[in-house]
């Protein structure tokens, strides 16, 4: 098995009920075991004019290899009413591979890990709750190093998961 990270945002059509059913889907991924959640967080949207963000981050542990997991977010993406309309546009439900294992993926479809993880403070404080911060990345960069780049600003945290 391999441990694997996977960010959720939401954005559109209570946030809150859209991460609640993406958790649902993901402890039901075939080949995989749920491992846990992250606290919710909300925080405005990069880009201006979108609604306010709500993020997780989930662990699990799965034998699928990687672009079949890919394949399997986007299932449970298009099942929520994700529609692919502009980049960066307000969305029902986002699902990033952040980490899996320690493996490096640059492929057309998917690089691993997340290439913006390490600038988005809405995934990696919720990924420091799963993840201790001694936690180095392939280019030797900790997790605890991410943070302290990364400051906790404009995020609110809602609470331990339900
Ligand atoms: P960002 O990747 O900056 O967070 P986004 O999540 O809004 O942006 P999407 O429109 O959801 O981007 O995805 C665009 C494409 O990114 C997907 O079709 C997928 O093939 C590709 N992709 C590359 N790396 C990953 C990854 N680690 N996790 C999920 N999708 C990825
Ligand atoms: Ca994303
Ligand atoms: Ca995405």
């Amino acid at each position: 098995m391999i441990r694997t990270y996977i960010g959720l945002g939401s954005n559109l059509a209570d946030p809150a009920a859209q991460l609640a059913n993406a958790v649902k889907a993901l402890q039901q991924l075939p080949s995989s075991q749920w491992v846990g959640l992250s606290s919710l967080y909300t925080s405005d949207s990069i880009l201006p004019g979108q609604p306010r963000y709500t993020n997780a981050v989930a662990a699990l542990d799965t034998h699928l290899a990687p672009l079949a997991l890919l394949d399997a977010l986007q299932a449970i993406e298009n099942a929520q009413g994700r529609l692919r309309a502009e980049r960066w546009g307000p969305r029902t439900l986002d699902l990033d591979v952040l980490l899996y294992g320690d493996k490096v993926i640059d492929e057309p479809r998917l690089r691993v890990p997340h290439p913006e993880m390490q600038a988005r403070a809405f995934v990696l404080y919720p990924l420091a709750e799963l993840v201790p911060e001694a936690y180095a990345l392939s280019d030797g960069r900790t997790l605890r190093e991410l943070l302290q780049a990364c400051p906790f600003i404009g995020l609110e945290r809602l609470g331990p998961p339900q």
